[in-house]
């Protein structure tokens, strides 16, 4: 393990200021034994609406439900955070830990967008350290680009945009080098689960204080409209986020839906498991057309693909009423559109739209 201490990755303002805190936490933390229940305390309206009352700001039950779905008796609630997506908890680590114009992030060309923009919001200068030739990290060029000022080294796994899972081992071997936090970014780990159950690092955090694993109700779980994500890491780091985040960030709605989402665990995984299937069947149909000139193989619900002329096929999609996402500026990425895996029928009408597609002579 390399010195990490919290205290010193914490920006100074953020360990001095005080949390806000409402009447009723300060109730609860207060002389025990006396309910409250006459709630005067919040200027609500005191008439039952079904949503006259502010939410649970920790988020209590929920947390309590989503420990049962992960089954790891290590964890408790005081190593989860909820935020509205998992974005919201990307934008926190940045505004905890890195101190605007000096504490810097490292990423992985080519990746998910959103550690870059919050990075900016922050004015957190940005380090890249480009994916091998193999689409796995390149570790001795991150050992080599991650100094002192470096927070935060952001790992994707499964990657986006390139689909594949990064070596769970590897990066655990990479966290205990390093100073600082090393986030992972598990928005997709349910595809990969699905086919290799030691894909996650979860089981891995009591033993990695300075790991913090994002996941999302957003992609297999299906819930991307209700603004759920979860980070998961040591209690101090936790408590950081904690402090920070708006008071009642989780609106009550947000929190009921995503309990019933959790009552649905079977038909998630019979339905990540028809994706899975729909993947490589599409990853095979696409392989055998003439203009695609590469799939890349994926452990995510979507596939990368690398067109002769991606530009001709993507006006070509749009025409026909297929929006898919427009990769090829990404680094590596040349030529490359990122194909969400959709329901069967979605699936055959790509094929469908494709099929028509004649490439300018
Ligand atoms: C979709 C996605 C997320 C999800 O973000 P939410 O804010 O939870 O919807 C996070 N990370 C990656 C890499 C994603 O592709």
């Amino acid at each position: 393990m390399a010195d990490f201490d919290l205290s010193r990755l914490v920006r100074p303002n953020v360990a001095r200021m005080a949390p806000y805190s409402s009447a009723r936490s300060e109730f609860a933390q207060g002389d025990g034994g006396v309910a409250a229940e006459v709630m005067l305390d919040a200027n609500e309206n005191p008439f039952d609406t079904g949503y006259h009352r502010y939410p649970d700001p920790l988020q209590h039950q929920l947390k309590q439900r989503i420990l049962t779905t992960r089954a790891l008796p290590a964890l408790t609630e005081a190593h989860l955070f909820l935020g509205n997506g998992s974005d919201e908890a990307i934008d926190l680590l940045l505004r905890a830990f890195c101190e605007p114009g000096r504490g810097a992030i490292v990423i992985q060309p080519p990746t998910y967008g959103m550690y870059e923009v919050s990075a900016n919001l922050q004015d957190a200068p940005i380090v890249r350290v480009p994916l091998g030739a193999d689409l796995q990290p390149d570790y001795a060029a991150l050992r080599a680009a991650a100094g002192p000022d470096t927070r935060l080294v952001f790992f994707c796994s499964p990657n986006n945009p390139t689909g594949n899972l990064l070596e769970p081992e590897a990066i655990a071997a990479f966290a205990r080098s390093y100073h600082g936090l090393v986030i992972v970014d598990e928005a997709y780990i349910d595809f990969a689960l699905a086919v290799r159950p030691d894909a996650s690092l979860l089981p891995r955090l009591t033993e990695l204080p300075n790991l913090v694993i994002l996941q999302t109700f957003s992609k297999a779980l299906g819930q991307a409209g209700i603004r759920m994500g979860m980070a998961w890491a040591s209690p101090a780091v936790i408590a950081v986020l904690n402090k920070i985040k708006p008071p009642y960030n989780l609106s009550q709605v947000a929190q009921q839906a995503a309990l019933n989402a959790l009552d649905y665990s079977e038909l998630t995984t019979q339905l990540v498991r028809i994706l899975v299937a729909q993947r490589e069947a599409l990853r095979q149909t696409l392989g055998e057309l003439p203009f695609v000139d590469h799939v890349f193989p994926s452990d995510a619900n979507f596939l990368l693909v690398r067109f002769d002329d991606a530009a001709a096929v993507f006006s070509h999609l749009r025409a026909q009423g297929i929006v898919v996402r427009d990769r090829s500026k990404q680094p590596g990425c040349a030529g490359c559109l990122r194909l969400t895996v959709g329901t069967p029928d979605e699936n055959a009408r790509l094929i469908a739209a494709l099929a028509e597609f004649t490439p300018a002579a």
